[in-house]
C-alpha cells in the first residue's frame, strides 16, 4: 500500500480546483508526491498519513522558530482581537520600522511588503528612479523571485566571457509568458569575480542603475563570498553610482539579526528582507538610505500593495525579534551549534559509507551536495552535483521520518534541538547505508 496514500489522493483532488494542485510551483517537485499536512508544532509537522517528521525545509526558510511557537503565536492572536488589516495605519508599522532601523545597520527607513519578490521589485525600481538609469546587474546561480524583471534561467554560463547582457546572450526566460523584453536590461555576470564584475561596471556604468547580490549565495550551494569581493563591489558601486542591494531575504534575521551585511560589516544601500523576519506570516521589506528611500515620500517611486504591513504581520516580525534578541542573541549560538552538529556528523557518516558529498555550512543554514570534489566554491562547481542522488536521499529521508528540501538546502530553527539531530543523525546512517549498497 502506498505510504503516503491521502497525500496522493488529496493531491489529485486539488487539481480539480487548484492549477497545478500546488500553490506555488517548485512544491510540485518533492518525491515521491507533494506531501499534505495535518498540523505541525516545534521542529515537527504531522502529514496527513500520521507520518510525523523533523522538518529541515521550514517552509522554505521562514521557520525561524520552528513551528507554532507559543509567544509568538500569542502575540499574533492578541494582534488579531483588534482586526487583522486596516488599510489605515496603526502603531505596529511604526514599532516594527524602528526596530528595523536599530537592527539593520544599513537601514534608515524601511517601506514593508508581502514577499520577497515584491521586496526585490520595490528596490530596483528604487535602483532606477535614483540612479535615471535603466540596467540591473545580477549573478548565475542567485534567485531574486519570480518577477519578469529578475526571473531567468540559467543557460550554462561561459565564464570566460565577462558578462552576457540579455540581448547578446540570449538569457533564459525563467518561465513562459515572461516578456522577453523586462530581460533586455539585465546583465548576468558570474559571482565571485572581481575582474568581470569591475569590467562590465566600467564599461556599462552610465547605463547601470543597480548590483543586485545575494551576500551568500544561498540559493546555489551556500557558497560564501571571497575575501575582498563584497568590498570590492561596495567599492566599484560607490564609484559609478550605482545602488547596491543586498538580497538577505534568506540570510536576514538568520545570519544573525542584522543580516549578512552586519556580519560582514559592510553597508548596501539597500537590503530586501522577508523569509524568517515574520517567522512563517507573509511579510518582507526593503529597507535602506534615507536618501533613496524618500523617493517614496517625494512621491516618484509609487509603492504599493493592499495588505502591506497589515496588523497580523507587524505583530509577527515584532515577535520574531523580541524572540531572537533574548539573552543576547543566545537563539543564534544555539542554532550554530545545533547545525553545526549535524553538518560535522553528516559528512562522517556519509564518508564512512564512502559517499562523496561537500556541506556548506552558514549559521543556521546549509547545503548537502553530493559531489566528487572537496569543496563546492563556485557555481560552475555547483552545477557538478549529482541532483539524482540527492532527491533519492531526500525521499529516502522522508521514509525515515526527515523533511528536507529536494535540492539539498537545510535550514535550522531555535525548536531543533539536541534530540532531532541525534535522530536525524541516525536516520542519515540508515539512509546512507542503502544508497550505498545500490
Ligand atoms: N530573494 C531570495 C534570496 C530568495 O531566496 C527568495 C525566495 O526563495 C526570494 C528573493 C523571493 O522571495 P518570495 O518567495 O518570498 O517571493
Amino acid at each position: 500500500m502506498n505510504r503516503y496514500l491521502q497525500s496522493v489522493e488529496k493531491l489529485q483532488e486539488a487539481r480539480t480546483y487548484v492549477a497545478g494542485g500546488v500553490a506555488s510551483s517548485l512544491r510540485a517537485s518533492m518525491k515521491p508526491t507533494p506531501l499534505y499536512v495535518q498540523k505541525a508544532f516545534g521542529a515537527r509537522i504531522l502529514d496527513v498519513d500520521n507520518h510525523e517528521y523533523i522538518d529541515y525545509m521550514l517552509a522554505y526558510g521562514p521557520l525561524i522558530l520552528g513551528h507554532a511557537h507559543p509567544a509568538y503565536n500569542e502575540q499574533i492572536y492578541e494582534a488579531m482581537q483588534n482586526g487583522s488589516t486596516y488599510g489605515l495605519q496603526h502603531d505596529g508599522e511604526i514599532r516594527l520600522g524602528q526596530r528595523l532601523t536599530e537592527i539593520l545597520p544599513c537601514a534608515e527607513q524601511v517601506a514593508f511588503s508581502g514577499s520577497g519578490t515584491e521586496a526585490v521589485m520595490l528596490a530596483l525600481r528604487l535602483a532606477r528612479a535614483y540612479t535615471g538609469k535603466t540596467k540591473t546587474v545580477r549573478f548565475y546561480g542567485h534567485y531574486h523571485g519570480w518577477s519578469d524583471a529578475i526571473f531567468t534561467s540559467f543557460p550554462s554560463p561561459d565564464f570566460s566571457s565577462n558578462g552576457h547582457s540579455a540581448a547578446a546572450s540570449g538569457i533564459i526566460q525563467g518561465t513562459g509568458g515572461q516578456s522577453q523584453n523586462s530581460l533586455q536590461d539585465l546583465i548576468v555576470l558570474p559571482w565571485n569575480d572581481p575582474e568581470a564584475l569591475e569590467e562590465t561596471l566600467t564599461k556599462h556604468q552610465h547605463e547601470i542603475s543597480a548590483v543586485i547580490t545575494e551576500p551568500v549565495m544561498c540559493n546555489s550551494g551556500c557558497i560564501s563570498p571571497l575575501p575582498g569581493y563584497m568590498e570590492k563591489m561596495r567599492e566599484l558601486t560607490s564609484k559609478f553610482g550605482i545602488v547596491l542591494i543586498w538580497d538577505e531575504v534568506i540570510t536576514g534575521f538568520r545570519l544573525g539579526l542584522g543580516g549578512a551585511h552586519e556580519r560582514f560589516g559592510i553597508d548596501p544601500d539597500l537590503v530586501t528582507i522577508g523569509k524568517a523576519m515574520a517567522g512563517g506570516v507573509a511579510l518582507s521589506a526593503v529597507a535602506g538610505k534615507r536618501d533613496i528611500m524618500h523617493l517614496i515620500e517625494e512621491g516618484t517611486v509609487m509603492h504599493l500593495g493592499t495588505l502591506n504591513g497589515n496588523s497580523l504581520a507587524t505583530a509577527a516580525g515584532l515577535a520574531v525579534i523580541q524572540e531572537l534578541s533574548k539573552s543576547e542573541g543566545q537563539a543564534f549560538k544555539d542554532m550554530d551549534r545545533t547545525a553545526t552538529m549535524l553538518t560535522e556528523g553528516i559528512r562522517s557518516i556519509l564518508k564512512a559509507n564512502g559517499l562523496q558529498a561537500v556541506v556548506n555550512q552558514q549559521g543556521p543554514v546549509f547545503h548537502l551536495m553530493f559531489i566528487d570534489r572537496t569543496e563546492v566554491a563556485d557555481f560552475d562547481t555547483f552545477n557538478l552535483r549529482d541532483s539524482q542522488l540527492y532527491t533519492r536521499f531526500a525521499e529516502e529521508m522522508l521514509h525515515e521520518g526527515v523533511l528536507v528540501r529536494p535540492n539539498g538546502l537545510w535550514y535550522v530553527s531555535t525548536a531543533h534541538g539536541e534530540k532531532e539531530v541525534l535522530e536525524t543523525l541516525a536516520a542519515v546512517e540508515r539512509v546512507a547505508q542503502r544508497i550505498a549498497a545500490y
